[in-house]
């Protein structure tokens, strides 16, 4: 057992490190506010090489694992969340499945525009009548000759509006158990056919655009086949577990984020006639913000190595996912008591930041479906 970075990864974590504290956390209110990412932003991070970070060398990617990918999104998340859920959807749920499932023509095809970052990636799975339940989605495609067309319509696609490349999940036969008859396709929004809709207004993460996507007779090529068919929906769920990871590592980035100004404002807020620091409540604030934020990041890293063995970790994602979320928003609420009023205002970074925060408990899973995951595993397995 080593519970030390080596010195490759504590390289790349000193990179992104830096990238953050010098281009994202000047930004982040203005991400936030502009409802919008600074566009250098984005040509940074392909310049810096993370768009293509877990994508194989021989695509022009790093050809890392997905443990690297936790120690970025940390510190990306650290300086700004609506950049950290770019970037995870882009290489989690993206350019992962396209890397386990493409074939060679379609790798090809994608995954050097992707790493490069010429493009950027989403995943459209849920619907408005299926979100938790989310093989239960009526998009359909049909084949027509050589192609499908689709029809139907997806929600909540993060980065939507901006993508290249969309993995897009549909019925592909409706004569089978729901989960049975999905497919997953390869869609370049630029189709006829694929309406980018409404933005959504959020709560947090506003820098970050999830949108409505509408299929109407959208024809997509055969070759655009992720997998095989009707085999989509374990592409989706072993995809998620992926995601998971990236979306507890960037509940692990806020939650540092919360600490760092709360360790800031303690310092120099005085009552009382002293820096509210010195007074023992704040501080067991403060010590139990930095041991849940310490036992999150290693059960984010156990969940990532044991993805990069190729061993099963479903349930370890689901656990990282809900203990980190969990633990992102008692920091967020920790470190907003701790500035008082002050942290009530947007004059304060911990206002976005408690924002920002809660979106980790909904999205690529709510907490109560991380539950039911980790309960089925441990039933099935009857320990
Ligand atoms: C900002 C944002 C970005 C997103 N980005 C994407 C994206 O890029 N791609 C994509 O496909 N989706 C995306 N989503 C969708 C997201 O994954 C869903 O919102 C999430 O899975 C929950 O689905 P729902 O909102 O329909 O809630 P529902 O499924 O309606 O759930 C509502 C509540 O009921 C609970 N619940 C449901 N079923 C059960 C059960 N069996 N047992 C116990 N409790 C249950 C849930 O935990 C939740 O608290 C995004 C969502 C948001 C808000």
């Amino acid at each position: 057992m080593d519970f030390q970075l080596n010195e490759e990864l504590e390289l790349l974590r000193n990179m992104a490190r830096d990238f953050a504290e010098s281009e994202l956390k000047p930004r982040a209110a203005k991400h936030d506010r502009q409802e919008a990412l600074d566009p250098e932003v984005l040509a940074q991070m392909s310049e810096l090489g993370l768009m293509g970070l877990t994508i194989p060398e021989e695509y022009g990617g790093a050809g890392m694992g997905n443990l690297p990918l936790t120690v970025v999104l940390e510190e990306i998340n650290r300086g700004c969340a609506a950049t950290g859920v770019t970037l995870s959807v882009h290489n989690s749920l993206t350019a992962s499945p396209v890397t386990k499932w493409g074939n060679d023509e379609q790798k090809r095809e994608w995954l050097p525009r992707l790493a490069s970052g010429e493009i950027l990636g989403a995943y459209a799975l849920t619907e408005p009548g299926s979100g938790s339940d989310a093989a239960a989605m009526s998009t359909k495609a049909e084949r027509d000759g050589d192609d499908w067309v689709l029809n139907g319509t997806k929600i909540w696609v993060t980065t939507g509006s901006m993508a290249g490349l969309i993995v897009v999940y549909a019925r592909t036969d409706s004569s089978v158990p729901k989960s049975k008859g999905i497919s997953a396709f390869l869609v370049d929004p630029a189709l006829e056919g694929c309406r980018i809709g409404k933005k959504e207004k959020k709560v947090g993460i506003r820098g970050s655009p999830a949108v409505e996507i509408e299929f109407v007779d959208c024809r997509v090529s055969g070759k655009q086949l992720l997998g095989e068919l009707n085999r989509g929906f374990p592409i989706a769920l072993d995809t998620l577990d992926g995601g998971r990871i990236g979306i507890a590592s960037q509940a692990v980035g806020i939650a540092r984020a919360c600490l760092d100004e709360a360790l800031k404002y303690s310092a120099v807020r005085e009552q009382f006639g002293k820096p509210i620091n010195s007074f023992q409540a704040i501080q067991w604030k403060l010590a139990d913000m930095s041991t849940r934020i310490d036992a999150a990041r290693l059960l984010v890293q156990k969940a990532a190595w044991l993805r990069d063995q190729q061993q099963p970790c479903g349930r370890e994602a689901a656990e990282a996912k809900l203990f980190a979320s969990v633990m992102a928003n008692y920091c967020a609420d920790e470190s907003l008591q701790i500035h008082g009023g002050a942290g009530y205002t947007d004059h304060f970074e911990v206002e976005r930041l408690f924002r920002d925060a809660r979106i980790t408990e909904i999205y690529e899973g709510a907490t109560d479906i991380q539950r039911l995951v980790i309960a089925r595993s441990l039933i099935s397995q009857g320990a």
